[in-house]
């Protein structure tokens, strides 16, 4: 055998081999592709808990996003100023959530110890910022918590903070969640986020587009306002900073967040941010945007906003109801969000407007409808200037989820 033939037969041997090589690598990929399980894929859910009454419990309203005079950045807004206030424009519950930066982390001996701290008829929720060098987060507790550690830890890993947050057992909330002082952390560790900071509606976009990932991706995630008001009335025309023009825009209730609790408790409203049964309206006397599903079609409503439940593969009729004090003779404008994307607009009028829809949830997988209303702004007198700036946005609500897994 010349040097040549065995240099040719060694290269066909080769590019035979090469050859099987291929055909078998290919066939492997097919076989992977073929039979490759995907340990995430949805799967039926088990069976979820039974869904709370839709009667027994009361609507209460509320800010949660308040500083006093105990974050350095506010002014002329003592504790007693801010619950004085609430109580006149009939607020049920309020959390002071002042920076706990400014007392390094010690904010039980601060706002909490306040002698101003306490009323006899506004439900006073223990909070804080925590302000923090990657963003911010609100803490909404029943009874006070020790604050210090979750300050602490700050700029720790997530897995280290996370685990704080557990064993705290408190309710931890991202804060204006885009832009400066953006909620750097995972969302793994809050049960809410901020969705409407503020009166000016308008800057929020983000902060909705972010809730919809978390849905998307599986995450039971409750949307909540806060006006992050700073800036009380001054006592006397001296008094006053070179910031009190805000507090004619931006006061207490400016978003206003109502809750569905079980009973008129601090505990209850903390409950109630949890589990979702949660709506924002532009102010106190807007109207509450209430967003329920009738399972079975039997014309009686089976969960509201905030409730989970398995897709049966039956036809599902969903109701949006407005709720107070509606503009007379006025069209309220109803955009659907189904998984993130628009589904539907629907249009609504009368006193106590209403409006259906139905659809039918997919059986595998996870399904969520929420709603955003737009319609003509309801006066707040107390703080006039506010609802030019939240300009037609009225209110929205919290989702009403399909197939999604308690345990996720
Ligand atoms: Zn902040
Ligand atoms: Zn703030």
């Amino acid at each position: 055998m010349s040097k040549t033939t065995f240099t040719n037969s060694v290269c066909v041997g080769l590019l035979l081999i090469m050859t099987a090589c291929a055909g078998n690598t290919a066939r492997a990929q097919s076989t992977t592709a073929g039979t490759h399980i995907n340990p995430w894929a949805p799967t039926e859910v088990g069976p979820l808990p039974p869904i709370a009454s839709l009667s027994n419990g009361v609507w209460l309203k509320g800010d949660l996003h308040l500083h006093s005079n105990h974050s350095k950045d506010a002014s002329n807004n003592s504790v007693g100023k801010i619950i004085a206030f609430s109580r006149s424009v009939g607020f049920d519950y309020i959390c002071i959530t002042d920076h706990d930066n400014h007392v390094n982390g010690d904010v039980a001996n601060n706002t909490w110890t306040d002698p101003e701290f306490k009323s006899d008829s506004v439900l006073l929720l223990y909070g804080g910022e925590w302000t923090t060098t990657r963003g911010h987060g609100n803490v909404f507790s029943a009874r006070p918590y020790d604050h210090q550690r979750l300050y602490d830890v700050r700029d720790q890993r997530d897995v280290v903070i996370g685990a704080i947050v557990k064993e705290l057992d408190i309710h931890l909330s991202a804060n204006h969640p885009s832009g400066k002082d953006h909620f750097g952390f995972s969302y793994d560790m809050v049960k809410s986020i901020e969705v409407w900071n503020s009166c000016i509606w308008s800057k929020n976009a983000n902060a909705i587009m972010i809730w919809d990932d978390m849905l998307s991706s599986g995450r039971k995630l409750t949307g909540r306002g806060g006006s992050d008001s700073h800036h009380g009335e001054p006592d006397s025309p001296d008094k006053a900073s070179k910031n009190t023009y805000q507090r004619k825009a931006n006061y207490v209730g400016t978003p206003t967040t109502w809750v569905f609790a079980t009973s008129r408790t601090t505990q209850a409203v903390v409950d109630a941010l949890t589990n979702g049964r949660v709506c924002v309206s532009a102010g106190p006397y807007a109207p509450r945007v209430e967003f329920f599903a009738d399972l079975d079609q039997d014309g009686k409503m089976d969960m509201m906003m905030g409730d989970n439940s398995k897709a049966t593969g039956k036809p599902v009729k969903f109701r949006i109801q407005l709720t107070g004090k509606t503009v007379p003779d006025s069209v309220y404008t109803i955009n659907v969000v189904k998984n993130g994307d628009p589904y539907t607009t629907l249009r609504m009028t009368g006193k106590t407007p209403v409006v259906e829809f139905t659809d039918t949830p997919a059986t595998l997988g996870r399904t969520y409808y929420r709603v955003e209303v737009q319609g003509p702004a309801t006066a707040y007198p107390q703080v006039p200037q506010s609802s030019a700036l939240s300009g037609n946005m009225v209110g929205l609500s919290n989702p009403i989820y399909f197939n999604f897994d308690p345990n996720f």
